[in-house]
């Protein structure tokens, strides 16, 4: 079988650091592979996961493009959607699209008269109402958890194919041998959806070190970020996430007890992970898939978080790590997190969210969407 695997123009594959989507199709791609799938991907030209044939309009990935007015942004994702439909119109050796790009990807691919298409619900399925209230009925869907489906309109929840969790390839390996630190991490974009103010006042209150991990709008370390920060006429000085973490974070960080490191990636992303004591997920969204929650059990570090969007189906409170209702019972369940068994939370992973499972899942989909257009 020869599927297209769609993962759009924002950032290679695997990612530079950060990058939800682009981290699952680098997880996903070799574990198809390994079961004698070929895979064209269609990203950017600096992606480095191995596949059978790149397709590419960018040489590197165009996240900054994504601060930008909406109208630049849709430029880009159409230059790269063109490419594919143009591929896709070209050749006919291609059996099934695997598509991962939110509103453009399904809307041009729906307009082709091509090969069926499977298309990955990655986002919070209300941030476009109008779009997905009249997702095109020709293309398949699958969602990345039972949640994220549950809030999803109805006409797309009922023709959904069903959930499929993320994975990580840090659930099929050795975990690294490390001493744990006192630390406690978050682990994702600034924004605040991730809720990073909530972490440091929690963990200011219980004098718990605390290193928050990631880019600010794509800004990876305190010194690009002052650069915006100090330009008042620099685009993206205010942008939410900026004034998020200019207002809201900033004044939390002492540099001693609670830390920002900006954007960190592979191995030091990996030692700072599973060095902590726990990682902390005071979310204030419905998350709807969660890559951070999963990488977090596979390095046996207990996730802490709030009870909401996907987090209850990834992590069994009191088994591999604590949910909690409210703030003040965050506050309650941190400090106890070293109750929680590393291994039974490697376990886990490696039961549930390891990227044989998810091939095994997808290629499940396949079969079936391939069964479909026979039908
Ligand atoms: N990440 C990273 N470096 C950072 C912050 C995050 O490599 O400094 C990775 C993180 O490990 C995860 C991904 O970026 O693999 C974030 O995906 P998630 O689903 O947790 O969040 P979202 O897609 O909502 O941003």
């Amino acid at each position: 079988m020869k599927v297209l695997v769609n993962s759009g123009p924002w950032l290679a594959v695997p990612p530079p650091g950060y990058g939800g989507i682009e981290n699952v199709v680098a997880t996903l791609i070799p574990a198809l592979r390994e079961r004698g799938v070929e895979v064209v991907l269609a990203s950017v030209g600096s992606s480095a996961v191995e596949v059978d044939e790149l397709l590419a309009v960018y040489d590197d990935g165009m996240f900054a493009e994504l601060q930008k007015p909406y109208n630049q942004v849709t430029g880009v994702a159409h230059a790269h959607q063109a490419r594919v439909a143009a591929e896709l119109r070209a050749r006919d050796d291609i059996d099934l699209v695997h598509d991962h790009v939110e509103v453009v990807g399904p809307a041009v691919l729906a307009a082709l008269d091509g090969p069926p298409v499977l298309h990955t619900l990655h986002w919070d399925l209300r941030k476009h109402p109008a779009f997905y209230g009249a997702f095109p009925r020709s293309i398949a869907v699958n969602g990345v958890s039972r949640s994220q489906l549950a809030r999803a309109p109805e006409a797309l929840r009922a023709a959904s194919l069903g959930a499929v969790h993320l994975a990580t390839p840090l659930a099929a390996g050795p975990p690294p041998r490390l001493r744990r630190d006192e630390h406690v991490v978050v682990m994702g974009r600034v924004c605040a959806l991730k809720g990073q103010h909530v972490a440091a006042r929690l963990c200011q209150k219980l004098g718990l070190p605390l290193v928050l991990a990631g880019p600010v709008c794509g800004r990876n370390t305190p010194a690009e970020l002052d650069a915006v920060a100090q330009d008042p006429y620099h685009p993206l000085s205010s942008h939410p996430d900026v004034r998020y973490h200019l207002d809201q974070v900033a004044p939390y960080l002492d540099g001693d007890l609670t830390r920002w490191v900006g954007g960190v990636e592979g191995e030091e992303r990996d030692r700072l992970y599973a060095s902590a004591r726990a990682a902390l997920f005071p979310i204030q969204w419905d998350e709807p898939g969660g890559t951070a929650v999963v990488e977090a059990l596979a390095l046996g570090v207990p996730p802490v978080g709030l009870r909401r969007g996907c987090l209850p189906e990834l992590i069994d409170h009191g088994r591999t790590g604590f949910l909690a209702d409210t703030e003040e019972e965050l506050a309650e369940w941190l400090p106890r997190a070293g109750e929680i068994d590393p291994e039974e939370c490697r376990a886990e992973a490696r039961r549930r969210f390891s990227p044989s499972v998810m091939a095994e899942r997808y290629l499940d989909l396949y079969g079936r969407v391939l069964a479909a257009r026979q039908a």
